[in-house]
């Protein structure tokens, strides 16, 4: 394992500040070994929360009218900041999470070309939505004004990081790189999961904050616990959006807290999800060792502490079925439990373990081993019928971590019965042959009104970042299902149009300008006009 050289201060950064909290202390912890970890991090208190969330509504108006160059380049640093970091990094994120240097090489990755994207659509410019519809003084019977849309960042920005993702969706992570690159000044609550891994980060984006000489209160890490400093933050009238990932119960307590404040405000939450995966007779017909080596990778991988972990699988009935069930035992026998990332979701995968298995109509299908470590427990799968999946609500619950129920089917009309009976999910998976299609299509519009995203032949975990990509999908899978999390789109969460009518070109925001001085594409009396024509 590396080690770390770097010296961790404990506290929060307020503007650009290293600010200890003057609200009591927590420490990291390790979960593969129970050990408490050193330095103790300060916890603020509701005086510091004000000033983090003064320090960014200060920031908004200079940090919202960026030029692109300098804002993209704004982006890039921070990523080249983390980069810099080097070994450091993944070394006090292999030590607080549990998760192996190859997976956290590969989160790093992510988040700095997350950063790196965002920057080219800052630069590129098609966010900003720039409508045009010019005057028309000779219209009968009125004149039409000249009117301009554009979006604009909707203010300060909380932010929630994921125990599970401490890099790719922690402090500089999709949320925080989405509301920065919409042009909103971020302040961030770091999980206590990773709180050394914060720092570290928290660490480079203030840095980058200063090195292109931008206000402070562009960025602010905070520690402090979430039912007082959390629950405070997201009702600050600065505040004016919130991006979640984590539990449901934490993700509807703050979708309540923000509707309930005289503002309210949108709260981008990415909570629960099962992940469905249909097998179909044709995709069965296949080397079923390898479908099921396939699953069971996708299962175990991150110890199943994935929010695309395929938690569902409908197999059929019969011989086919039978093979695959067979096939998952032999595949997931030998697999070891990995450590999970703390000791309450270990506790609270074995609790939600136990109750499934315990379902009248459930038994367990397959069953790995302990791991070596602490908090490492074996996954498991389970298996049902679809009469028994319809009528009991537990087998629809999110177990996070690894372990799957497998529905096993007599028919087609099984098949769309479950679906429909499905809460919201980020995914729902087909494996599938050509022979297959007729009995494939009647889901997929079922699919379509459950999941954000649809694959085939495939697995759910490894979610691809992109312009393309929805990683998001209805409630519980999210809060908000009209958008996304992962991927460019991420965006347009925080962002809102405002027109502008007859307003005189001088004083105009310069995206609009008749000149078109930043080069942007522009809808044009409805028709998409584009920079260079
Ligand atoms: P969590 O308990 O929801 O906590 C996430 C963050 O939100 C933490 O910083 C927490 O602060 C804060 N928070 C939680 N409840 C809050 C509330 N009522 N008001 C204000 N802030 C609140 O999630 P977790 O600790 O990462 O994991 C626990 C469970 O979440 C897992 O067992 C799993 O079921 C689920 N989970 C799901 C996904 C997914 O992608 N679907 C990802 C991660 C976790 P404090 O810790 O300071 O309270």
């Amino acid at each position: 394992m590396p080690t770390m050289q770097a010296t961790l201060a404990g506290h929060s950064i307020i503007a650009g500040r290293e600010v200890p909290g003057n609200g009591g202390t927590v420490n990291g912890f390790n979960p593969a070994t129970n050990a408490v970890l050193e330095p103790a991090y300060t916890l603020i208190d509701r005086e510091q929360l004000a000033a983090a969330t003064t320090a960014a509504e200060e920031a908004f108006e200079s940090f919202s009218s960026l030029d692109p160059e300098t804002h993209a380049a704004f982006l890039e640093k921070i990523a080249e900041n983390i980069e810099a970091v080097g070994a450091d990094l993944v070394a006090r994120a292999m030590i607080e999470t549990g998760l192996p240097e190859a997976r956290l090489n590969g989160e790093r990755a992510r988040t700095t070309g997350q950063l790196r994207l965002f920057a080219a659509v800052v630069r590129q410019g098609d966010h900003r939505g720039v409508r045009i519809d010019p005057a028309l003084p000779d219209r009968q019977p009125m004149p039409r004004p000249d009117i301009r849309q554009r979006k604009v960042p909707l203010g300060p920005v909380a932010v929630f990081g994921a125990s599970n993702f401490p890099l790719a969706f922690s402090t500089a992570g999709g949320d925080t790189a989405s509301a920065l690159a919409a042009g909103c000044p971020v302040v961030f609550k770091a999980h206590n999961a990773h709180p050394g891994t914060s720092e570290i980060v928290g660490r480079a984006i203030a840095d980058a904050v200063r090195d292109l000489g931008l206000h402070p209160g562009v960025f602010s890490l905070i520690y402090g616990p979430g039912s007082s400093i959390g629950q405070a933050l997201v009702t600050d009238p600065l505040i004016k959006a919130v991006g979640f990932t984590g539990s449901r119960s934490g993700g509807t307590a703050l979708v309540a807290a923000a509707a309930a404040r005289p503002e309210p405000i949108p709260v981008y939450a990415e909570m629960s999800s099962i992940n469905p995966v249909f097998f179909f007779e044709g995709a069965l017909a296949g080397d079923v060792d390898v479908l099921a080596q396939a699953y069971v990778g996708s299962v175990t991988g991150s110890s199943g502490q994935l929010c695309t972990s395929p938690g569902l699988v409908f197999v059929p009935a019969g011989e086919a079925g039978d093979a695959f069930a067979a096939a998952v035992n032999r595949a997931l026998a030998p697999a070891a439990g990995q450590t999970m990332l703390t000791k309450g979701i270990a506790e609270a995968w074995s609790a939600g373990v136990a109750e499934l298995g315990a379902q009248d109509g459930v038994e367990v299908v397959a069953r790995g081993e302990q791991g070596p470590t602490e908090n490492a427990p074996a996954p498991a799968v389970f298996g049902t019928d679809v009469p028994t999946f319809l009528e009991n609500g537990v087998l629809h619950q999110e177990i996070f971590g690894a372990a799957s129920l497998m529905v096993r089917y007599t028919s087609a009309t099984d098949l769309v019965d479950a679906a429909r009976r499905l809460e919201g999910q980020l995914t729902a998976t087909l494996h599938l042959t050509e022979a297959d299609h007729a009995t494939v299509a009647p889901l997929l519009p079922v699919l379509e009104r459950k999941a954000g995203r649809i694959l085939a032949n495939g697995w759910p975990t490894g979610v691809e970042v992109g312009h393309a990509m929805v990683h998001g999908g209805p409630f519980p899978a999210t809060s908000d299902t009209r958008t996304t999390s992962v991927g460019t789109l991420a965006i347009e969460r925080f962002l809102r149009p405002v027109a502008y009518q007859n307003i005189p070109d001088g004083l105009l925001p310069v995206p609009l300008r008749e000149a078109n001085p930043w080069h942007l594409n522009r809808r044009i009396d409805g028709t998409i006009i584009l920079a260079g024509e």
